[in-house]
Formats: C-alpha cells, sequence, structure tokens
C-alpha cells in the first residue's frame, strides 16, 4: 500500500503515473493534505516504516520525502507549468529511486508514446546522439532504452517524410470480432463461435461500415490516400461472405490502387483459409498479420487461443503460397507459465518462418481478468518485470541476427494496479522496406486517420501545422464500442464524424 500525500492536486496524475512505475502492483491513495500535517508527518519519522510519500508544492519550490529521504528543489524564477511538472517529476524520480534502490528503464516517462519526445527533436534537425543523450538528461531514461527511442524516431520519421505524411490521410477499419475471446484480452471484443445470429450480426455490422466509409470517402475526396488498416478484433473472422462484402465496400469507395499500404490483421491463424486469402489478394492487400503469440502450445491452450503452433505455421505457409510478400508476426512476452527458454523457442520457431516483420508485446494484465486469476493460482513458475525484460532484450538480438530493425515502439497506459511489473514497450521489428505505415502514422500522430467502425478514434491532424504537439495539433472523435449500438447509432456516428471532419472533437 502506497500514500501520497500532498499540499495539492495540480500535478496528480502526473505523480500518480510515476509512483505506479515504481509500485507497480499497488494503487497509491492520494490525500490533500495541510502543509502542517505533512511537516509534522516528515518530522516524525514515520514514513521511514512504510511506503508513505509527502510532497509540497509551492509556487517556486518543491519538498518531496519518502522512507527518510528528503530532496528538494528551488526555481529561480517563477516556472510555467511545464517547467514545473518536469522538475517535480525528476524530484520525486531521485526521491524514489533513492529511497527504494530502484531505477526504472524509461526514467520520469510515464506516458505511451516516448519516440513522439525524440521525433520532435529529430525533425528539429538534432543528430541521433545528441536526441539520445537528451533522453538519458532530461527523463533519466536508460542508455539501451533513449537509444532505442531515438533509432526508431529516426526510421519514421524518414518513412513519414517519404509519405509526405501532412498532405495525405488513412483509413482505419475496425472489425470488432474473434472466434473465441483470449483470456487475456483487453479489446472489446465480441466472439463469434456459438453466437446464435452471427451471420445476420455480420451482414448489419458491415452494412454500417459502408454507410461510414461512404461518407469517409466523400468527405475526404481530393485528399490522397497514404494507407488503409483493417484491424480487429480479427477480420478474418467474418465468414467469406462477409469479407467479400467488406473488401468491395473499401474497393468502391477509396482509391486502393494508389495507397502505400494496405493491412489485414489475420491474426489469427485458425480464421485464415485459402478462400479467405484468395479475397484479400484480389481486393489488392498488401500486408497481412498471422499472429502466433506464443509457439507453445502448452501456452496457447492455456490462453483460450483454440489453435496450435501447427496451424500458424499452416497458416503463414498458405499466405505465403497466396502471394503475400509482407507478412507481420505478432509474440507476446510475458505469458503465462513462459520463461526465456519458452520465449527463446518461441523466436526460433518464427525465425524458421523468416516473417517479413514482427512485433513484439509485453504483457500488461488486468488485475480483475480471468487470466490473473490463472495465473496467480498456477503456482508458479517466476514472472514480473525482469524476465519480461529479458525476454525484451532477447527479442531485439533476435531481431539484428536476423536483418531486422525497430521501426515502431509504444508503451501500455499504466493504469491503477493495471501492471505488476514497470510497463515496458512493445516494439515492432521490420525488414528494410516492410514497416507498417500504418503503425507509424497511429503512433506518432502526425497524420490524420478516419477511422471506422465500433469504439474507432479518428484523429484530425491540423494540415497547417503538421509538427505541434498532441495537445494542439489534433482533433478527436469516437465511435461508440458497443456493436450493437454502433449498428443501431449508425446515423448519428456519420454526423459526429461530419462534425469532426469541420474540426469539432466529438466523443
Ligand atoms: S485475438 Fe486479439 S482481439 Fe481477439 S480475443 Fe484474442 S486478444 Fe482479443
Amino acid at each position: 500500500m502506497v500514500d501520497i500525500y500532498c499540499n495539492s492536486d495540480r500535478c496528480e496524475y502526473d505523480i500518480r503515473a510515476l509512483v505506479m512505475a515504481f509500485f507497480p502492483y499497488t494503487a497509491p491513495d492520494y490525500h490533500i493534505s495541510e502543509e502542517n500535517y505533512i511537516r509534522e508527518r516528515v518530522k516524525d519519522c514515520n514514513s521511514e516504516k512504510g511506503t508513505d510519500i509527502y510532497i509540497l508544492m509551492h509556487e517556486r519550490s518543491i519538498f518531496i520525502e519518502c522512507k527518510g529521504v528528503k530532496k528538494e528543489y528551488a526555481f529561480d524564477d517563477k516556472p510555467d507549468t511545464k517547467k514545473y511538472r518536469d522538475e517535480l517529476k525528476r524530484l520525486l524520480y531521485k526521491t524514489l529511486n533513492a529511497a527504494v534502490k530502484e531505477e526504472l528503464k524509461w526514467g520520469t516517462l510515464t506516458g505511451v508514446r516516448p519516440t513522439k519526445l525524440a521525433m520532435k527533436r529529430i525533425l528539429s534537425g538534432h543528430d541521433e546522439e545528441q536526441v539520445a543523450d537528451y533522453m538519458q538528461k532530461e527523463f533519466f531514461c536508460s542508455r539501451q532504452k533513449a537509444e532505442l527511442c531515438t533509432e526508431i524516431a529516426k526510421r519514421e520519421a524518414g518513412i513519414l517524410k517519404s509519405i509526405g505524411f501532412y498532405e495525405g490521410y488513412s483509413v482505419y477499419i475496425g472489425i470488432p470480432f474473434c472466434p473465441t475471446v483470449c483470456t487475456y484480452c483487453s479489446f472489446s471484443s465480441m466472439p463469434l463461435t456459438g453466437l446464435d445470429n452471427a451471420d445476420e450480426l455480420m451482414a448489419r455490422y458491415t452494412d454500417a461500415l459502408r454507410k461510414e466509409c461512404e461518407y469517409v470517402a466523400k468527405a475526404f475526396c481530393g485528399r490522397r490516400l497514404v494507407s488503409i488498416y483493417v484491424g480487429g478484433g480479427t477480420p478474418t473472422a467474418l465468414s467469406e461472405k462477409y469479407l467479400k462484402y467488406l473488401m468491395d465496400i473499401i474497393r468502391g469507395n477509396f482509391d486502393v490502387r494508389s495507397v502505400r499500404e494496405f493491412t489485414v490483421e489475420a491474426g489469427r491463424p485458425d480464421t485464415i483459409s485459402e478462400a479467405k486469402l484468395a479475397i484479400l489478394r484480389s481486393a489488392g492487400v498488401t500486408r497481412i498479420s498471422v499472429n502466433p503469440q506464443t509457439m507453445n502450445d502448452v501456452t496457447l491452450l492455456s490462453i483460450g487461443r483454440k489453435h496450435t503452433a501447427q496451424q500458424t505455421v499452416y497458416a503463414y505457409d498458405l499466405a505465403r503460397k497466396a502471394g503475400f510478400d509482407n507478412i507481420n508476426m505478432d509474440i507476446i512476452a510475458g505469458l503465462s507459465g513462459e520463461d526465456e527458454e519458452d520465449f527463446s523457442y518461441t523466436l526460433e520457431r518464427i525465425g524458421e518462418l523468416d516473417p517479413d516483420s514482427f512485433t513484439v508485446h509485453s504483457l500488461v494484465v488486468k488485475r480483475a481478468s480471468e487470466y490473473r486469476k490463472i495465473r496467480e493460482s498456477d503456482g508458479a513458475r517466476r514472472y514480473g518485470g525482469r524476465i519480461v525484460e529479458n525476454m525484451l532484450d532477447m527479442a531485439m538480438e533476435h531481431a539484428k541476427k536476423n536483418g531486422y530493425k525497430p521501426y515502431y515502439m509504444y508503451r501500455q497506459k499504466n493504469k491503477a494496479g493495471l501492471s505488476e511489473s514497470p510497463v515496458l514497450e512493445n516494439v515492432g521489428y521490420a525488414k528494410e522496406g516492410k514497416e507498417s505505415i500504418y503503425n507509424i502514422v497511429i503512433m506518432e500522430e502526425k497524420q490524420t486517420v478516419a477511422a471506422i467502425g465500433a469504439g474507432a478514434q479518428s484523429k484530425l491532424v491540423d494540415p497547417y501545422d503538421p509538427y505541434a504537439d498532441e495537445v494542439t495539433g489534433i482533433i478527436r472523435s469516437s465511435n461508440v464500442k458497443n456493436v450493437y449500438e454502433y449498428i443501431d447509432r449508425i446515423d448519428e456516428m456519420i454526423e459526429r464524424k461530419k462534425r469532426w471532419a469541420y474540426g469539432q472533437s466529438v466523443n
């Protein structure tokens, strides 16, 4: 249990986020307290016994105490909000680092997109060495993470420039269906297996998508479409009939031939068939994902994937035979019961398949999830941050040895009680020229994305200010998450999108 006592709520979100990074098992309690009370508690040294954190925030100074470690910072002048927040985070980091003798690889960075900070400096002309130094000094990142972040930002910047990122736009289409739900799933995907009205639901959903696609195509007519990404869920969970219908909708509304990338996630190998691959190929799909997550059958069974490693190999071979020359594979570091040896086996097996890119996700498990319960009761093998960190290092080594380079990255949002280890990164590695443009666009938020379907979130990037940061430059609009509501309220979703296309945030 961690209690934070502070005389202000001014930076509560940042304080909580950093404290949770140091104490990943806990959801800290934040108490707004009188200054005198805090001073008395600190004087009594009560805090040495527990993990109470005391913070006094004044206009020109900050004081922090934890476990007897006291740190203070005084500003020369009255700082602006950003400067104040940055110093507060640095001081809090130093205090907790000394108090609990832990170092965080991502330092004071708690956001989901650390590459954005590096990207900003790359785009303003700094070289890689300067940017890595900046990430290390300013945010206390480890040298390894600072360099990773900088390398990715540099590669992304090159790709974004090559596609003229601020003139074009991308389209995302969400298919919120899967054959069954994996036990660790944090999306709101609907299992189709055993659903009585599955056919009718697919028909109604794809019809709603058609209406939204028609609107988006009209609204963005005259603007260059750079990439199309059909994600989920598992788009190939749609039956052949509705997958074909969806492809017809896309081709009927968008100029598929001129896009730089047309991705369809074929995620679950058990949804892939020769006929579906043929539908995708003839629709002009250029990139697909076949996601093993792990090549260990025992783990696959325990996470509810309902397919074997052999099925992954089979689906992958089918996709190659169908002519796909850009195939991605997703794997997960930190699955229940897996240690470095198991992960190494997965890397070895996907190495044999030689996909064009692979993405490594570090698993974050919701405290109340079914998966977490199983994981806590299965007795056993060691879990936690270190093992996942080791796996991420192994993946990086594997990538280096086999000609892949890291090209995009993000971290999961750290919510109270969400993680059992410091939140680590998810990294996409690709061979030269096989990077997913959409993945870069969505992570760096440098291009408008019109997102279609239940739960999809659109982002309008101000075309006159492509270098603007996330606070000022992006206008968002969200569709409702529930599939049935999305279908029933499709006209309202289109109205929302109309307002969004004219520059109004709609949620
Ligand atoms: S395949 Fe992905 S979206 Fe579908 S249930 Fe599994 S984790 Fe969730």
